[in-house]
């Protein structure tokens, strides 16, 4: 898969499968991205490669690193430590972004309360999908 900035400067390649595909409504992902939510997915370091101009990295908290292209500012991805292998792009930004699909939503706690979903995806607490824990009642 493929995938590129709005003006097309930065991009990036993916070699499939992906290891993970969820949306997230995390605070600083809606205001890196000015959406709702996002989606993004989990590619392991070697699995993927810029093909473009690499884009601008700023760390958005501790342990957290965003990107996104100098020229057009589209976000392109982020990295936590928490995962320091895998690398997150988001789905938006792949050039066919239908071949990926959601399987679960993050940080699901700070949803827009306008925000109505109805796609029967499992939701969790908190950012990290690798440690699903339900949400609290
Ligand atoms: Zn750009
Ligand atoms: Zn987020």
């Amino acid at each position: 898969m493929r995938g590129h900035c709005l003006c097309g400067k930065c991009s990036f390649e993916v070699d499939t499968p992906v290891l993970s595909c969820v949306s997230c409504h995390c605070e600083s992902c809606r205001r890196q991205c000015a959406a709702p939510m996002t989606t993004y997915f989990g590619i392991r370091d070697g699995n993927w490669r810029w093909t473009g101009e690499a884009p601008k990295l700023f760390a958005s908290s501790p342990g957290v690193e965003r990107s996104f292209c100098p020229h057009c500012g589209t976000p392109m991805s982020f990295r936590s430590q928490a995962m320091s292998d895998v690398m997150h792009l988001y789905v938006s930004v792949l050039e066919n972004p239908e071949e990926l699909q959601p399987t679960l939503h993050v940080a699901y706690e700070e949803k827009l309360p306008w925000v109505q979903l109805n796609d029967g995806l499992p939701s969790c607490f908190g950012p990290d999908y690798t440690k699903v824990q339900p949400l609290p009642d």
